[in-house]
């Protein structure tokens, strides 16, 4: 068991192990794989244990493990040097691709990490605005900075209280949480704001706390409040964007955002993260303008060369591949859930999905926070016995890439009802 000794090993010298939480399978017990490679759809653990993929590095890996023109790319790369610390003509290739990829891009400037630039994304707002409060939603994660670590409210909207120590209430003072999907609710408290407002950040397409979809007019009514009060909407697409088509979430429902952030695909699973939006408000970033925002790795060649080289192979018969093996996926298990009355809600938009352990409909943290988090324990364990690698958390999205065959699809739909026949 050579997982189980490098775990071994890893809790004494990294703090549980791991370098980021969830990869530690706190949410579902046992020991996490410590994956030695990956190919196409697959991974191998350090013990030679084969698995099809669901997690793709947590979103980036679109095109599955080691795309032949991503590795070429590269390699090329590697030839021409790793880092300079001087601009580069590909990171003007990166931004020009993505203000092409997504037309309401007017500026973007190119960071390391989602956290990165989600960061930046609410310091140039605050910046742009001269106010100081934002408003996120509850299960919404925007990465591990001090003012967006703040508790999943309770029904009602609160004033932030930190959910991690080290977390003063003076860094999250200004952070107000409201309920996803809450049309009214969250109306009323723009409106009371009013021009303390600075900013509404939102995963327009919720993937952290499992798959949330908005409901009918939830986004339409943030652009039209925070316009109203000249507040900045910040679309959080690091998950959804380039996942659910080649425009983001935001070509799917037609709502233009002032800002947006991103990562994960944008850097191919080398670490880029982008934010950018409006001329107006861009401007006001260093060096241009007064808000301070840099790194010594920013728009890294390697980094940005893996990044284009996965962008410029998104075009619509991928996404199109990418529907039809999610449809299979949804078909498969549907059927299952249904033959055997098991209470679950299953949510899918293109390669994107998760399967909620609930009775009841899913809207929002609090209603999917409800589910069964031991039932879904025992099913990853479960799959993962079957060769299927799924995220170890009932509150993630799992993934499809276009490495996936019917094949593996299959695999993963038998693999399943053998799972859900032992719960
Ligand atoms: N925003 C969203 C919507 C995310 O899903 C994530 C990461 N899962 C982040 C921000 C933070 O990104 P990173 O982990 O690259 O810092």
């Amino acid at each position: 068991m050579n997982s189980q000794k490098i775990f071994e090993v890893a809790t004494d010298i990294i703090p549980g192990g791991v370098n980021s939480p969830v990869r530690a399978f706190g949410a579902v017990g046992g020991t996490p794989q410590f994956i030695d490679r990956a190919q196409g759809a697959y991974l191998w653990d350090a013990d030679n244990r084969r698995y099809i993929d669901y997690v793709g590095s947590w979103g980036p890996m679109i095109l599955g493990h080691g795309d032949p023109k991503v590795l070429l790319a590269l390699q090329a790369q590697l030839g021409k040097g790793i880092s300079f610390g001087a601009p580069t003509e590909l990171e003007v290739e990166l931004a020009e691709l993505l203000c092409q990829k997504l037309p309401y891009l007017e500026m973007v400037r190119l960071v390391n990490s989602g956290t990165e630039a989600v960061m930046s994304a609410i310091r140039a707002a605050r910046g742009f605005t001269g106010r100081a409060k934002i408003i996120k939603f509850a299960g919404c994660y925007h990465g591990h900075s001090d003012g967006l670590l703040v508790a999943a409210g309770s029904g009602a909207a609160t004033l932030g209280v930190p959910n991690s120590a080290g977390v003063t209430p003076a860094q999250v003072a200004d952070t107000v949480v409201a309920n996803f999907n809450d049309i009214d609710g969250t109306r009323q408290l723009i409106q009371d704001l009013n021009t303390d407002l600075a900013a509404v950040i939102v995963e327009p397409l919720a993937g952290n706390m499992g798959l949330v979809e908005p409901q009918s007019g939830f986004l339409e009514m943030l652009r039209e409040e925070t316009q109203k009060r000249g507040a900045v909407l910040i679309f959080d697409e690091v998950m959804s964007g380039f996942r659910v088509s080649a425009g983001g979430y935001q070509k799917t429902c037609g709502i233009t955002p002032d800002l947006v952030t991103l990562g994960k695909i944008i850097g191919g699973g080398l670490p880029v993260g982008a934010y950018g939006g409006r001329k107006e408000i861009m401007q006001q970033v260093a060096p241009s303008g007064p808000v301070y925002q840099a790194g010594t790795l920013s728009g890294n060649p390697l980094a940005v060369t893996a990044g284009l080289t996965t962008l410029n192979q998104l075009d619509e018969a991928l996404y199109q591949r990418l529907e039809s093996l999610g449809q299979r996926l949804e078909t498969g298990l549907r059927q299952i859930l249904e033959e055997k009355q098991i209470p679950a809600q299953l949510h899918r938009v293109g390669s994107m999905w998760t399967l909620f352990f609930s009775a009841t409909p899913i809207t929002d943290y609090a209603t999917a926070a409800q589910s069964d988090t031991a039932r879904f324990g025992k099913y990853f364990h479960a799959m993962l016995e079957r060769g299927i690698y799924l995220p170890p958390s009932q509150f993630e999205s799992a993934f499809i890439s276009t490495a996936h065959t019917e094949e593996d699809i299959d695999q993963t739909i038998n693999a399943a009802k053998e799972a859900l026949s032992d719960m």
